[in-house]
């Protein structure tokens, strides 16, 4: 088989065989002529199956070694999808230190349809067998966890979840097929907010399944169809577009991480950095062992809370906005924004608290970003001084 980077380089391009079109087109079409009583082409409504969709589809599932793929309209449109395969008296195990619309989607909407959830730290296999209930079906894990970057041993839990018959999902946004492979751990279900590092640009919203074996593939693609929450076509050939340059951003993301990780590690203001491409962190080795090379996001703390507002204010090149992944630097304030629905005291538990900021660091130059950073810091550091003057 041809190496990831060439997978991801050619996605679509020698699937088009009337022009040979090495970008695959855009079938703008929801209805398909039938030849005759009995016969189709292979598509028949779009909500069901697409073109330009089932090649972005086809792709993630050969990218993730799984069985199946199903593009959706958005990250939680994907995990709505998933969740749809839980009946009513299920319960899921969930990774503590979850993204905040998943815990909403969990808390206030699967609930009222009787699926519960216990929220763990995922790497713990005790913490795992005790959440464990009779009714247990599903297992959700993310790593590394956003913000704080836990990482749970994916191989270890995957085979312990495979033992009781529980249904392992792996939320891979973070990491990519490029760098991390949940399937080949031993996970049943990959998901991804594909506006993220597969998408890449800040430009598309959409979100993807992997299934692995074919009841599970049958089961999801009876939801997706269902439940309809599919990705356009316009969509799926700007997530594919932007899919072919992911390899080379994400090292370019991991090299900027780890360089400005670095450098906040040795600043006066910083208390913490969490990022697992750091042998200080405690997930250092899991993270090298199951994966191929680190997020381009990291979280840390400054030392005095007071510190964030002037540095969400001073910063320039690095934007103050939500989400992740893409090729221009985001910084987040998870507080009070991608956490918020979080309770409180879940959020103090796992340690998101009002000093922790969260940088998607994009592929401009390292130099600039730290100069930008550096400068932030010490304006507001000079604005604190000033002010208990
Ligand atoms: C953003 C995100 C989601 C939700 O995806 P959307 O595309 O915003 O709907 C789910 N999981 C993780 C880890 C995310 O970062």
């Amino acid at each position: 088989m041809l190496k990831i980077e060439s997978r991801l380089a050619q996605i679509g391009s020698i699937e088009e065989p009337v022009t040979g079109a090495v970008s695959f087109p855009v079938y703008q079409a929801t209805a398909f002529r039938h030849p005759k009583l009995g016969q189709s082409t292979g598509f028949d409504y779009a909500r069901t199956k697409s073109p330009t969709r089932k090649v972005l589809e086809d792709a993630i599932a050969q990218l993730e070694s799984g069985d199946a793929g199903f593009a959706c309209s958005s990250g939680m449109a994907a995990l709505q999808t998933v969740f749809a395969y839980f009946s009513q008296g299920d319960h899921l195990i969930v990774s503590l230190d979850l993204y905040g619309g998943t815990y909403r989607l969990l808390e206030k909407i699967m609930s009222r349809f009787g699926v519960t959830a216990t929220y763990v730290d995922t790497n713990d296999l005790d913490g795992l067998e005790s959440a464990c209930q009779p009714n247990t079906k599903g297992l959700i894990i993310e790593t590394p966890t956003n913000p704080l970057m836990m990482i749970t041993d994916l191989e270890l839990v995957c085979t312990w979840a495979r033992k009781k018959g529980i249904v392992s999902i792996v939320d891979n946004t973070l990491l990519t097929p490029y760098l991390q492979r949940p399937i080949e751990l031993g996970a049943d279900i990959v998901v991804h907010s594909a506006t993220k590092y597969l998408g890449g640009h800040n430009d598309v919203l959409a979100g993807l399944i992997v299934t692995k074996g074919k009841e599970l593939s049958e089961q999801m693609a009876f939801l997706h169809n269902s439940i309809g929450a599919v990705l356009g076509p316009q969509d799926s050939w700007l997530l594919m577009r932007g899919m072919k340059t992911l390899a080379l951003r994400m090292e370019r993301h991991e090299q900027n991480a780890t360089a400005i990780a670095n450098f906040l590690l040795e600043h006066p203001l910083i208390s913490d950095v969490y990022y697992p491409a750091l042998e200080s962190h405690p997930g250092y080795a899991i993270q090298n062992k199951q994966s191929s090379g680190n997020t381009g996001i990291f979280s840390f703390k400054v030392k005095d809370a007071r510190l964030i507002e002037p540095i969400l204010r001073h910063i320039q090149l690095i934007a103050f906005a939500e989400s992740l992944g893409g090729v221009e630097s985001l910084m987040t304030y998870p507080a009070v924004q991608t956490h918020a629905d979080i309770p409180l005291e879940i959020r103090q538990q796992i340690g998101v608290d009002d000093r922790l900021l969260r940088f998607s660091v994009g592929i401009e130059h390292q130099d600039d970003l730290i100069a930008d950073l550096a400068n932030a810091l010490s304006q507001a550091q000079a604005e604190l001084e000033g002010e208990s003057l």
